[in-house]
């Protein structure tokens, strides 16, 4: 299968490192013009940088824009204001003990993962559904369905994004624009990286090792039994974005090595 996204502007929210590079990586790569995004002006022109490198001669460009915030998003929207492909990728987590989490937490966790989404989909699905072809898709977690006990502000978000996803897909009943939602397991991600280095530098191991023990203790259904490099989840979500995937819409479909353990 070939995937050509040429013609396309695809824009991936929260998109200077992670997973969102990885899939702004493969979008571009399949040759659509890419808009990357992250807070800062110094973290998208870092990272326009390290895709021009990789991908000489692609269309890539960057907007700096907080999308914790409404006034952010505009900003992104305004400097941008069409697309045909939208990665909702804006998502920040992170375990804390339920008894610990202020309001201002869970707002800050809802506006970030949740309300990022709703507000982008809000602007870009009106011009896809005029244009006939588009194509949304909300980054989630395997957390949406197994919601951990010590991240249950962030379970939440997921799971919203679960529901907001498949609603939208039916306001696109019988056009070409799809709408689905993406659940990744454990990802080697920058952010990841960062909640394991802590242990990995006590106990004078690897991180890759540490990544792996992480999987084996706190997602033990896993049937990978390692987390996925950030690739292997954006590859999923490329093929989502393609004209391929015209027939699914309203899904949740997981990368998550197995660790829903459930057949459907
Ligand atoms: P990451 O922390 O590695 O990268 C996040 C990126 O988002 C960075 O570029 C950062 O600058 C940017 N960012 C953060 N807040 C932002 C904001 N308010 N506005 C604009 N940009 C912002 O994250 P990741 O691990 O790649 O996670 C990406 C998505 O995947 C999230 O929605 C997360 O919930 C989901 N996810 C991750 C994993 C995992 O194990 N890594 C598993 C399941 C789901």
């Amino acid at each position: 299968m070939h995937i050509d996204l040429t013609g396309k502007t695809a824009l991936v929210s929260a998109s200077t490192a992670g997973i969102g590079f990885a899939i702004a990586t493969g979008l571009a790569r399949a040759g659509a013009r890419t808009i990357i995004n992250g807070r800062s002006e110094a973290s998208v022109v870092k990272s326009l940088d390290a895709l021009r490198e990789a991908l000489p001669g692609a269309d890539v460009r960057g907007i700096a824009a907080d999308l914790s915030t409404a006034a952010g998003v505009a900003k992104l929207v305004e400097a941008m204001p069409e697309a045909d492909i939208l990665v909702n990728n804006a998502g920040i987590y992170g375990p804390e003990p339920f008894f610990d989490v202020t309001d201002e937490t869970w707002e800050r966790f809802f506006q970030t993962n949740v309300m990022s989404g709703v507000r982008l989909s809000r602007h870009y699905l009106r011009g896809m559904l005029a244009r006939n072809w588009g194509r949304v898709v909300f980054i989630s977690s395997e957390s949406a369905l197994n919601i951990p006990g010590d991240m249950i502000h962030y379970g939440m978000t997921k799971t919203a994004q679960l529901a907001i996803a498949r609603g939208l897909a039916k306001l696109g009943a019988g056009t070409q624009v799809t709408v689905n939602s993406v659940l990744p397991g454990p990802t080697m991600s920058e952010g990841v990286k960062r909640m394991l280095e802590g242990a990995a530098e006590k106990e004078g191991r690897e991180i890759d090792e540490v990544a792996v023990d992480f999987v084996r203790e706190h997602r033990g259904s896993s049937i990978l039994r390692r987390p996925a490099s950030v690739e292997e989840v954006a590859n999923l979500v490329v093929y989502v974005c393609s004209p391929q995937a015209s027939a699914t819409t309203g899904a949740a479909l997981r990368v998550d090595g197995g660790v829903v353990d459930s057949i459907v």
